[in-house]
């Protein structure tokens, strides 16, 4: 998931209804248009775009995209702080404070 090319688009796809503004159109008497909207937050502001009903079906297949990769990207930020905490705890183990510690402990040793 991580490692493919396919292209990534943050945000959810949403179908909207709406009216036009014009008072003669039947979306005036309840009958609203339908249409297809990208909503995603974009530096903490949520923006939303119109999708023409032709590219619905891309935009739907690259959200997806967004989203797997976010996951597998969760999944591996948490394994790598995992790895993280065991290569401190080996290194803390082995540290030595004083080199002179050392040294004797290993003349009474041989
Ligand atoms: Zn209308």
């Amino acid at each position: 998931m991580l490692l493919e090319r396919s292209a990534l688009v943050k945000g959810t796809l949403l179908e909207v209804q709406r009216t036009c503004g014009n008072p003669g159109c039947k979306c005036a008497r309840g009958q609203k248009h339908s249409c297809s909207q990208l909503s995603a937050s974009v530096e903490g502001k949520t923006r939303t775009w119109n999708v023409p009903r032709r590219y619905i079906a891309k935009v739907k297949e690259l959200t997806g995209n967004y989203r797997r990769f976010r996951r597998a990207r969760a999944v591996w930020v948490r394994l790598n702080a995992e790895m993280r905490e065991r290569i401190n705890e080996m290194e803390a183990v082995r540290a030595v404070a004083d080199f002179r510690d050392e040294c004797r402990r290993q003349k009474r040793c041989s």
